[in-house]
């Protein structure tokens, strides 16, 4: 390689892409950020309380009640009219002992936070430029310019060329739901509480977004979905009333309603020879259990604990942090993509002992506290 340009580049401008450029600059890496225009990205997210920790100590938000929602109860409701049926079930972060299971954040005023901290740091730049190609290390832009560097962090999102260029085989199963996500303002504050009616075709969660407003993911028929975004508005909302069991009084649509498809995918490793892969470059799941972007910044975070222990004095340092890296994730990566996986289709399953099985196990954590204080730590990422 010629004299690099750079000692990393992070190809893609997403949450993931944004807290890993500014984590591999705060190791002290000259770093360039391949951050093309996207549109808005109008989703929330509900982050644990340890993705909300890692966010504090890398100084991306100060007091999360500044820019975000804590949640302090996930209500399960099973709307689903099956024989086997599973309790109603309340989990509530003060039998954890905590003040919030998370806090729930809209990604655009996260998006502001990241952009304002790497705007602060000198040795980031940010190019508002696509990757083309990638070979050699050589990373061509859409421009037909040139950039090398020897680490480089594929943050690209679920179709990730870089994955594909550094040869990381990733499997993904279309799923024929997608997720509806819109803001709602409810006839009644829900407090702290995020309520899950789990439906045969899917759950529709209502995520507290502050007072009276919540954040709609409702996951559904893709063709369900498609039909109620493109109906009329009042007719969304007496689909979001039924829905809802018109538990919350008049219901009010504050935002438009966006769909996106689902799948799954996931990698066997997520780095070599100087590449690694953050966010949905190396996992993708449907939302269920709020895992996706809290699985991210945990990457984040063992992408920066591998550059905090590399001797970048030897010649091949950025080899060494990608190995690093794909070891220090294997176990999470399987682990969180096995158990999202399998609670989707469990929450789907038209099989009775499926069924049977999901009612068992969420009576069992309904009645039994040290289950209860299991699936915390594991729905939390606790490690
Ligand atoms: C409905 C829904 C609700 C969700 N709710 C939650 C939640 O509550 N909690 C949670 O933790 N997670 C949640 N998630 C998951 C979370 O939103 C994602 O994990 C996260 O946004 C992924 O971020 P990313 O940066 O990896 O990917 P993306 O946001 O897809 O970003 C990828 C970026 O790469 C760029 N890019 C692509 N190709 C190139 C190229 N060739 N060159 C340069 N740039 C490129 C794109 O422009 C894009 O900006 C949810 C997901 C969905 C669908």
């Amino acid at each position: 390689m010629s004299q690099p340009d750079a000692d990393a580049l992070v190809v893609g401008g997403g949450l993931a892409g944004m807290a890993a450029a500014i984590a591999v600059a705060q190791a002290g890496l000259e770093t360039i950020h391949l951050a093309p225009p996207a549109p808005p990205d109008r989703r929330t997210s509900a982050l644990m309380m340890p993705s909300v920790e890692y966010l504090q100590s890398a100084g991306l938000v100060n007091d999360p009640e500044e820019i975000g929602h804590p949640l302090t109860q996930i209500r399960i409701i099973d709307a689903t009219n099956r024989l086997i049926r599973a309790p109603e079930t309340l989990f509530d972060a003060a039998e954890a002992g905590l003040a919030a299971f998370g806090w729930n954040f809209a990604n655009m005023r996260l998006m502001e936070r990241f952009q304002a901290v790497a705007h602060e740091l000198p040795n980031l730049r940010v190019e508002a430029a696509s990757l083309a190609t990638l070979e050699a290390g050589t990373a061509t832009l859409a421009d037909g310019s040139r950039l090398q560097a020897p680490l480089i962090v594929g943050a690209d999102g679920k179709k990730s060329l870089v994955r594909g260029a550094a040869g990381l085989v990733a499997r993904e199963t279309a799923f024929t739901q997608s997720a509806l996500v819109c803001d709602l303002d409810l006839g009644r504050p829900i407090g702290g509480t995020s309520i899950e009616f789990h439906y045969p075709q899917g759950p529709f969660t209502l995520v507290p977004a502050g007072g009276n407003r919540a954040n709609l993911v409702w996951i559904d028929d893709h063709q369900v979905l498609v039909a109620a975004r493109e109906g009329s508005p009042e007719s969304l909302l007496a689909l979001l009333q039924e829905k809802s069991q018109r538990l919350f009084g008049r219901i009010s649509l504050v935002s438009p309603a966006f769909v996106f498809p689902l799948s799954n995918l996931t990698v066997d490793r997520a780095g070599t020879e100087g590449v690694v892969l953050v966010g949905e470059a190396a996992h993708a799941f449907p939302p269920i259990g709020a895992q996706g972007l809290n699985l991210g910044l945990r990457d984040v975070a063992d992408l920066a604990s591998a550059l905090a222990t590399v001797d970048r004095s030897a010649p091949d340092w950025a080899h060494v942090v990608s190995r690093d890296y794909a070891r220090r994730r294997a176990n999470d990566l399987a682990r969180t993509g096995g158990m999202v996986d399998t609670l989707f289709r469990s929450l789907l399953a038209e099989m009775i002992p499926a069924q049977a099985l999901r009612a068992g196990g969420l009576w069992a954590l309904k009645l039994a506290p040290v289950l209860r204080k299991q699936a915390f730590a594991v729905g939390m990422g606790r490690r």
